[in-house]
């Protein structure tokens, strides 16, 4: 069976085709300003030069009509028509504590997904308007959706509650649900097959560590624990959002600076982060090259972005009573050899030693830690598409 996966942001669309008999990649693209002066998309049949389409794309319905040509095209295709696609899964960012797994789209999903709007109202609005943007196009395609919160519905109790009036939980569902679950639940199960362990008998901390960035405690192949909470917010520093901070400080930057909610809602969101400690960048190849011209700044911002993961690294060995494996996955994880080193430097005495040769590579599945370090430590690109396209799999073959 063929596959469509579907990952719907306000502006953008990323999209694969995988044919799960082997799992193959068969497509990938991206189309991006979609309602925005300039859209274009970018296919690419794998084992083939990328091509890019520019055509004004004014709604999702249109971009996804522009993804279905490419995918049906002569030259650049994959598949004869669109009736070889045997379903198509979405990303869906929300789900509140709807759902605690990956469910075929009905009417009523679609609702419970369009109340969680208040929840995620930057994400689950766009991931929506995919959804019936497939709904018109192919009517008769089952529909799978794969929740970012889901995984995290494990969680117990004292994880999630916030110590605030109790009646707030009751009332608006304020507690901690957790982000990018499909990756880190990936990247758990292949720690698991690579070490040739069943995952019952381990104890991991995932980090995913991207523009947004969470750490995961997953005992037993459920999550324990995890650093993003009511939004993805909270914990660890990150791209441009600032993570943990005193939540006293929300009101005192708006009266010190006469600003709006919304404004101090913004700061906090796109203008922290390794972006705001800098001033230089959200980007960490950036901040590389500023440290190595001297920016103070820079190697400042890298140093609590690393101790935020220690941090995090530590109260979860804790949670769980030990750890067997941590994993880094996700853009800096895969990517920075010396985020990687500065994070694990220091951390013997629990077992953990980075092997500083193993360490020296960039997005390849492999273990990095010392032959004699008591816990494993490895890199494990993520795969997201990949988890939603087994779980739409898994869900329509049995329809
Ligand atoms: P997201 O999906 O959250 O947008 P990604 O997982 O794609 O994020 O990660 C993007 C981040 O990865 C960027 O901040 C970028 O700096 C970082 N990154 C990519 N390549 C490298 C590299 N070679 N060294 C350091 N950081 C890198």
């Amino acid at each position: 069976m063929k596959i469509l996966v579907i990952n719907c942001g306000s502006s953008s669309l990323k999209y694969q085709v995988l044919d799960m008999t082997s799992e193959i990649l068969l497509a990938k693209g991206l189309v991006e300003r979609i309602g925005i002066e300039g859209s274009y998309l970018t296919h690419e049949k794998i084992g083939t030069e990328k091509f890019k389409i520019q055509e004004p794309m004014a709604s999702h319905k249109e971009a996804i009509g522009h993804v279905l040509n490419a995918l049906t095209d002569a030259d650049h295709g994959v598949i004869k028509s669109m009736d070889e696609l045997g379903a198509v899964g979405h990303r869906v960012v929300h789900a509140g504590e709807k759902y605690a797994s990956s469910v075929l789209i009905t009417d009523e999903v679609v609702e419970a997904l369009t109340e969680c709007i208040e929840l995620a109202p930057l994400h689950n609005p766009p991931n929506l308007l995919g959804i019936n943007a497939c709904k018109e196009l192919m009517p008769n395609t089952p529909m799978v959706a794969v929740f970012d919160t889901a995984f995290h519905q494990t969680m117990p109790p004292e994880s999630y509650i916030y110590a605030i009036p109790y009646e707030y939980y009751e009332k608006y569902k304020i507690r901690r649900y957790g982000f990018h679950g499909t990756s880190h639940k990936y990247v758990a199960e292949r720690t698991a097959d690579i070490l040739g362990v069943n995952i019952e008998d381990l104890k991991i901390i995932t980090c995913h560590l991207g523009n947004g960035a969470s750490v995961t405690a997953i005992k037993r192949g459920k999550s324990m624990d995890t650093s993003m909470g009511f939004t993805p917010l909270e914990g660890l520093v990150m791209g441009t959002r600032s993570g943990d901070i005193d939540p006293a400080i929300v009101s005192y930057i708006k009266d010190k600076e006469n600003i709006e909610h919304s404004e101090v809602n913004n700061i906090l969101n796109k203008k922290s982060g390794v972006l705001g400690i800098s001033g230089v960048s959200s980007d960490f190849r950036d901040l590389d090259e500023a440290v190595s011209k001297g920016n103070e700044r820079a190697e400042l911002a890298l140093k609590v972005f690393a101790h935020k993961v220690k941090f995090y690294i530590g109260a979860y060995i804790a949670i769980m009573n030990g750890v067997d494996a941590i994993v880094f996955t996700a853009g800096v994880g895969e990517n920075s050899i010396d985020m990687r080193d500065v994070i694990c430097n220091e951390l013997g005495n629990l077992g953990i030693k980075l092997d500083l040769v193993k360490n020296k590579v960039r997005g390849k599945e492999t273990i990095i830690s010392r032959d004699d370090s008591k816990v494993k430590i490895l890199l494990i690109p993520t795969n997201e598409e990949l988890m939603i396209a087994r779980d739409t799999f898994n869900i329509v073959r049995t329809i």
